[in-house]
């Protein structure tokens, strides 16, 4: 469903990512994890080219996303992201936030993002909060907004960037709980995260990340209980 070819990224005079390759299959749920600055955000942002790949390839669904005429729209139709400081649109109600882009987009006529709208808040517990505003929620509850709202655009593959590194410990539970029935229902996911229990019980296959390179990727089983690199293991005798 993705591979990733020898995917570079600069930033002035700074290589961030130094010839990442990599395949995710269709329903894979793969986390990713890594010291802070090892590049694990801009590899998420270069999936759907919140930031441009420097050179390298990344192929969704068969087709290269930054070939010349492929539209951003659509993969970022196709590929949604969840961030850490979850980027609400403050002045738009939880629904509208929701049905914002699908029909903006024209995927859907009103109604029916509003009831895809109602369908997903059911699915993250917040029915009750269609008409609140963002900043009248908790960290948890804008989170699990912020996941509707990706899900909303009806993607086949669902970015995260740190969804829980924001929120108070309390509120942690109900997101990865979210998260983890889209896993159960086969979504393809690549999550940055800091929860290791998380990763462990969820992923598939758990990459670690260090000074923009993929330094080793296996099991959960494989990483965490027998890490074959120095880097991984002092990477973590310090966060397990
Ligand atoms: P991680 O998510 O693993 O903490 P990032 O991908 O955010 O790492 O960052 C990797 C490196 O790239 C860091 O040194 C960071 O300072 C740098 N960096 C990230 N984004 C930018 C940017 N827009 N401009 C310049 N440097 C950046
Ligand atoms: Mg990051």
């Amino acid at each position: 469903m993705i591979k990733i070819n020898q995917l570079y990224k600069s930033y002035g005079d700074v290589e961030v990512l130094k010839g990442i390759s990599e395949h995710i299959k269709s329903g894979e749920v793969v986390s990713v994890i890594g010291p802070s600055g090892s590049g694990k955000s801009t590899f998420l942002r270069c999936m759907n080219l919140l930031e441009m790949p420097t050179s390298g390839d990344i192929i969704i669904e068969g087709e290269s996303i930054s070939a010349k005429g492929a539209s951003v729209d659509d993969l970022r139709q196709k590929v949604g992201m969840v961030f850490q400081n979850f980027n609400l649109f403050p002045h738009k109600t939880v629904k509208q936030n929701i049905t914002l882009a699908p029909i903006k987009l024209g995927l859907m006529t009103a109604k029916e993002a509003d009831d895809k709208a109602l369908e997903l808040l059911a699915m993250v517990g917040l029915t009750d909060k269609r008409d609140a505003y963002p900043s009248s929620l908790s960290g948890g509850q804008k989170q699990r907004v912020a996941i509707a709202r990706a899900l909303a655009m009806q993607p086949d593959i669902m970015l995260f960037d740190e969804p829980t590194s924001a929120l108070d410990p309390e509120m942690v539970g109900d997101v990865l709980d979210v998260m983890k029935s889209l896993a159960k229902r086969g979504m393809t996911m690549v999550i940055v995260t800091h929860e290791m229990g998380f990763a462990r019980e969820v992923s598939d296959r758990v990459i670690f990340i260090d000074g923009g390179n993929i330094v080793e990727s296996g099991t959960p089983e494989d990483l965490f209980s027998a890490p074959k690199h120095s880097r991984t293991r002092a990477f973590l005798s310090k966060v397990l």
